[in-house]
């Protein structure tokens, strides 16, 4: 028998899967008994904010994450097949027919027995998934906090944009650190007075997310850039937009600069410095585009604030969702510090494999690191760098020698091919 806490994205992939494998699986949910501050429903699966899961372009990341999770027959999936609204290149469903969809097909299982109950506690000897998403129940997070420390247990993320590295005009951006102390480990985007200006006057009058209640006054330490910007014009040129020590390669002085930090050790990703931001995502993309270098900037992880409750990851799961001092115990969905509806829904069915195989064969078979769900295990697994939760990205996987226009077609076919060994198929 197998418990799965949460009947969220991941946690119902998890149920389903294995259910289908043939295993008997106790699926706990606390809603409607407990509720979280954001779900509205005792539905499974429930979106509790936009009803879109992004691109359906299989040569773009979460597209070919959704084309990797088809070959195993997600659950998510199908019900977006049953529900979904036009949406152009993206895929969206009808909020309330989807989740009541994964709902019906769960309840309905002859091999998932559902149990409306708050779990507060793990058993070492019991085959669990811990899947209760970023707004896990306090008295779980308790539990978790006291078995893996304190310090490895987040409750907010405030994360600046992640820019690709290959997006960013090194025409324009320079490496250097301030007064060049140390090893140049920063790339800098100068901005003239003329630049500044313009780019404050947009960035005051930009769109912002409003906050969820419980989102409010948690956030000493980690001001977005917008928030800090309205003390005053010159507030940023003394905070995120500090210039001093950061003369141009020619010897001239900026009126402002943009710091981006290295992300991973491939250096594909760049960190914008001190850019925690609560603006909408299209609002991000257009503002961080009028930054000199940055003109066609991709952005692959936006800005964020909001509540998240998630897992230090590396130091405690390996590469098939497995926590390393409990064999037993997996964890999948946004706790696993994974990013988003897709991602969280593919790791359930990560860690669904994963367990599988280990009650099987006592043995973790990881999932290709050419595939997206393989590169994502690796990133929670194994990044090194400060972790946050991430989307999928093409940053993630191995970098491949190919011309920029051809890049994600080969990620693709690379991708797809390394599946199709990994689970034996022929072409
Ligand atoms: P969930 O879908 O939240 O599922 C976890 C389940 O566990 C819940 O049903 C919960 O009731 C249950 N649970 C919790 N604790 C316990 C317990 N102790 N015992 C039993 N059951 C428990 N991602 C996007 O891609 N797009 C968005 O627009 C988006 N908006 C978001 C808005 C908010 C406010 C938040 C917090 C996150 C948002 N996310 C979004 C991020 C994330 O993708 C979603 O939260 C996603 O639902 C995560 O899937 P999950 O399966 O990990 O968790």
């Amino acid at each position: 028998m197998i418990k799965i806490i949460g009947a969220g994205l991941a946690g119902s992939e998890a149920a389903y899967y294995l259910a289908n494998k043939g295993y008997k699986v106790k699926l706990y949910e606390m809603r409607p008994i407990v509720q979280t501050p954001a779900h509205q429903t005792a539905n499974f699966a429930e979106l509790v904010c936009s009803n879109s899961f992004r691109s359906n372009d299989p040569h773009n990341a979460v597209g070919l994450l959704k084309e990797e999770m088809r070959f195993f027959n997600s659950l998510i999936l199908e019900a977006s097949d049953h529900t979904f609204v036009p949406a152009g290149s993206s895929l969206a469903v009808d909020r309330v027919m989807f989740s009541e969809y994964v709902t019906q097909k769960i309840k309905n299982h002859p091999n998932i027995e559902v149990i409306h109950e708050e779990v507060t506690s793990l058993n070492p000897d019991e085959y669990t998934i811990v899947a209760a998403g970023p707004l896990a129940s306090d008295g779980l997070s308790q539990f978790i906090k006291e078995t893996f420390h304190q310090e490895s247990l987040h409750f907010f993320d405030a994360v600046a944009p992640i820019i690709a590295a290959d997006s960013i005009n090194m025409d324009i951006a320079y490496l250097k650190s301030r007064y060049d102390k140390g090893e140049a480990a920063y790339l800098n985007c100068p901005l003239s007075k003329e630049e500044y200006e313009n780019f404050y006057h947009e960035l005051m009058h930009a769109e912002r997310v409003v906050p969820k209640d419980f989102e409010n006054n948690v956030f000493e330490g980690c001001m977005p850039v917008e928030d800090m910007g309205e003390r005053g014009i010159e507030t940023l040129l003394y905070g995120p937009l500090k210039p001093v020590g950061l003369r141009k390669p020619n010897g001239e002085r900026p009126y402002a600069v943009v710091q981006l930090r290295q992300d991973d050790l491939n250096k594909t990703m760049y960190n914008m410095v001190g850019f925690q931001t609560h603006l909408k995502w299209p609002e991000q993309k257009r503002i961080i585009q009028m930054i000199p270098g940055l003109e066609k900037a991709e952005i692959l992880r936006y800005g964020v604030i909001h509540k998240n409750t998630y897992l230090e990851s590396p130091k405690h799961l390996n590469n098939g969702y497995q926590v390393i001092t409990h064999l037993k115990w997996f964890f999948a969905g946004q706790i696993s510090g994974v990013e988003g509806y897709v991602e969280s829904a593919a790791s359930g069915i990560s860690a669904a494999i994963h367990m599988a195989n280990y009650i099987e064969k006592q043995e973790i078979n990881p999932l290709p690191q050419d595939t997206m769900m393989g590169a994502m295990a690796r990133y929670i697994s194994n990044h090194h760098e400060t972790f946050v939760p991430m989307n999928a990205n093409f940053g993630l996987v191995e970098p491949v020698e190919a011309k920029k226009f051809d890049r994600k077609k080969v990620y693709h076919d690379r991708a797809i091919q390394a599946l199709k060994n990994y689970l034996g198929m022929e072409d």
